[in-house]
């Protein structure tokens, strides 16, 4: 099957809306695909309606902004129960605290381009999650920079003039809280360089002691050679891993089903999940 475990929809970041990510995956040949909006759970049903629809495979989840440490760390978690309410607050705490952030991104951004809340606003839409991409976007509408991308080269970047960090929870407890919830923690794209810092081997044995299940390996934004050391990792730890395409829409230049996921990957997540199930397409009379 054709598998691909990270997608973002308008949710948060991502340029379609759940129905349009969901009919990209059907195009894209996909037999089943995960939304994973950041911080975020409010797309499901949306989602959902349109697998029902299109006949492809749902599996519900979330990336969670993380921090190991001084590490950014980025968690996906699949099935979750999403009214489990400790990770509902530690949501809400984040999604408030991006709020803050980005207004003060915005606010050293005005002193030297004429860019305002407003227009960051106008760009996310009703997105649940605001991020820097709908910052980026309104630097794009301005003029400013070409795309995201240009946006994020200089202007975004943690090590420009410009940035400022949100509140984020630490990736072992939040893992703790997936389980709790039945939902299965893979770490995501551990080994990408330049973003923020790769994920260390102690961070990550940290975070198979508090109930990691996965990794996801083959993502465009880890290396060979990385890859090769989350293999290894993985094979050590008996953690299962994945492949995905961080698809973003036309946000990112990431392609739906550029890296898959085994069946037998998908299975395991399967079998270890207890929050939702993995949603199938009925067949409806008609
Ligand atoms: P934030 O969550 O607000 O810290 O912003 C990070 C998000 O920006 C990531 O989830 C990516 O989707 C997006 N992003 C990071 N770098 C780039 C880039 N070079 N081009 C487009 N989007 C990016
Ligand atoms: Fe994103
Ligand atoms: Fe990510
Ligand atoms: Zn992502």
């Amino acid at each position: 099957m054709r598998i691909d475990l990270h997608t973002h929809s308008s949710v948060s970041d991502g340029t379609e809306t759940p129905e349009e990510l969901i009919a990209a995956a059907k195009r894209a040949g996909l037999d089943v695909v995960a939304l994973t909006d950041h911080d975020s759970t409010a797309g499901w049903d949306r989602a959902a309606a349109a697998a029902q629809q299109q006949g492809i495979v749902l599996v519900r989840g979330a990336e969670f902004s993380c921090r190991q440490g001084r590490i950014a760390v980025h968690l996906l978690s699949y099935l979750q129960d999403p009214d489990y309410g400790p990770i509902r607050a530690e949501l809400e705490r984040v999604r408030a605290s991006r709020v803050e952030r980005a207004r003060a991104i915005v606010d050293k951004l005005a002193r030297d381009y004429p860019i305002t809340w407003e227009q960051v606003q106008a760009q996310a839409g009703d997105a649940h999650t605001i991020g820097r991409p709908h910052i980026a976007d309104a630097l794009v509408a301005l003029g400013v920079v070409p795309d995201r991308t240009a946006a994020f080269e200089y202007l975004l970047s943690p090590r420009g003039p410009y940035y400022v960090r949100h509140y984020s929870p630490s990736a072992t407890g939040m893992i703790e809280l997936v389980r709790e919830a039945g939902g299965v923690p893979v770490i995501a794209h551990p080994g990408a360089v330049g973003r923020h810092r790769i994920v260390d081997d102690d961070a990550i044995a940290d975070m198979v002691d508090a109930g990691l299940g996965g990794i996801e390996v083959r993502h465009r934004d880890n290396p060979p050679e990385q890859r090769k050391r989350l293999a290894e990792l993985a094979e050590h730890f008996d953690l299962f891993t994945t492949g995905s395409s961080d698809y973003h829409g036309a946000g990112k230049p990431n392609r739906l089903g550029e890296n898959l996921t085994s069946d037998a990957a998908l299975a395991a997540i399967e079998s270890q999940a207890f929050g939702v199930p993995v949603l199938r397409p009925v067949p409806t009379a008609r």
